[in-house]
């Protein structure tokens, strides 16, 4: 079809690449973020090779590794600090700050054409096509992409949820300056992310750049004391005692103003449009993170969308043929990223049954990383190059 004016809502994964990618094949994009800078909360990311792919789409890859950590093994250790299991880094070897590639992803944008606007929050979304401003601006677009994260305030307008299911837990991220030794440490020994579980709560960290470490504090919904924040490091150095030091200074060092507990979500959509707004990213398939492709699939059916539009004759047969090839694969990950979820809080004989079942039968395991084997729409070019 011709490409015409898209406004898109969330300068977050989806709506970059998305911005990006229309900019690219000739749409006049308006990105609408209501925060006055593009950021991203929660740090960390595991990228993966079908994030990879993208950013090699767009032209970023180098950039994004650049600015992050490879990671050379995952460690896993128990509450006393001990390490009970060590393999090298096959699947995501690099945790990059995902304030980085949001940055990278806004640049790529602007250059390709792409107008953002910052501070710019949509009080409004109908499915005629028309967007309300908080100024009381009321725009149009031929196209209007909605990617306004899980949280997503528009998406009850358009009437689209089909469910919305909360995990029994959730986490809080931070980031702490790496130290000196650590530095050192790793250039000895290699990079490594620290996992460890007790009490049904989890510590993951393992640096995130050159100066800053990721940390993930998971807690259940009703653990009170683990949601608090600033954590208190007598709370969970209870639960990890070998790591007492670790958490007194992630207590004392983190930037705990920006900090919040969230709860883990699956959200499914009855379908993933109506009219010419197209929904993506967390407001359409929010999924619990243990596999780590949430941003992996908000950034994969952006670039698939805007692939559908350059490939249809009109709006309606493109949005159908987006969700006809993305959405499958889509709920693939969210059906197993709950798998894996669930299989965390088992009682102790019932997970090594589970660990033992992985390992015997190597389905299972193909079916956590199929997403991230998977050629995003839009890469095929890429493989082998
Ligand atoms: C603990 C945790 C760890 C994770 N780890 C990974 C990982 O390793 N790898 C991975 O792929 N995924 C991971 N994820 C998932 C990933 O964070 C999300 O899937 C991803 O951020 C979704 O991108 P998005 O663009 O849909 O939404 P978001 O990133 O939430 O962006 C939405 C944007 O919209 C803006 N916005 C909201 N409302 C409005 C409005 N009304 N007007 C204008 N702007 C608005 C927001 O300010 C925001 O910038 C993790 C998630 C969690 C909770």
């Amino acid at each position: 079809m011709r490409p015409g004016r898209a406004e898109i809502v969330g300068g977050g994964f989806g709506g970059l690449v998305a911005a990006a990618a229309l900019a690219e094949r000739g749409w006049s994009v308006r990105l609408h973020e209501r925060r006055g800078v593009i950021d991203a909360e929660g740090y960390g990311i595991a990228v993966q090779p079908n994030m990879m792919l993208i950013f090699r789409a767009l032209g970023i890859a180098d950039a994004v590794i650049a600015g992050g950590a490879r990671i050379d093994r995952r460690d896993s250790l128990d509450g006393a600090g001990n390490v009970v299991l060590s393999r090298k880094t096959e699947r995501s070897p690099y945790r990059i700050d995902r304030r980085h590639i949001v940055r990278l992803l806004a640049r790529r944008a602007a250059e390709a054409g792409a107008e953002i606007g910052l501070g710019s929050r949509v009080t409004g979304i109908s499915p005629d096509g028309s967007v309300t401003l908080g100024s009381g601006d009321r725009l149009r677009g031929d196209l209007v992409v909605l990617a306004d994260g899980a949280e997503s305030s528009l998406r009850a307008s358009l009437g689209l949820l089909k469910r919305r299911v909360w995990q029994r837990d959730g986490a809080v991220r931070v980031t702490v300056p790496r130290t000196d030794e650590e530095i050192a440490e790793d250039e000895v020994s290699g990079t490594a992310m620290i996992e460890a579980w007790s009490d049904n709560r989890r510590v993951l960290y393992c640096p995130v750049n050159d100066t800053e470490n990721y940390v993930l504090l998971g807690s259940l919904v009703d653990d009170r004391a683990g949601k608090a924040t600033p954590i208190d490091p007598k709370v969970w150095s209870r639960s990890f005692p070998g790591l007492s030091a670790f958490l007194a200074r992630v207590a004392a060092q983190a930037d705990w103003d920006e900090a919040r507990w969230a709860r883990f979500q699956t959200v499914r959509l009855k379908r993933w449009w109506k009219g010419p707004v197209a929904v993506l990213g967390d407001a359409a398939h929010a999924m619990p993170p243990y596999l780590a492709q949430g941003a992996g699939h908000a950034m994969m059916n952006a670039l698939g969308l805007a692939v559908a539009l350059d490939d249809e004759p009109d709006l309606a047969s493109a949005f159908r043929a987006w969700e006809r090839r993305e959405r499958p694969v889509t709920e693939h990950t969210q059906r197993w990223t709950r798998i894996y979820g669930n299989t965390i809080f088992l009682p102790r004989p019932l997970k090594r049954v589970s660990i033992a079942a992985e390992r015997r039968i190597p389905w299972i395991g193909r079916q956590y990383l199929h997403a991230a084997h998977v050629v995003p729409t839009g890469c095929a070019h890429l493989v082998g190059e």
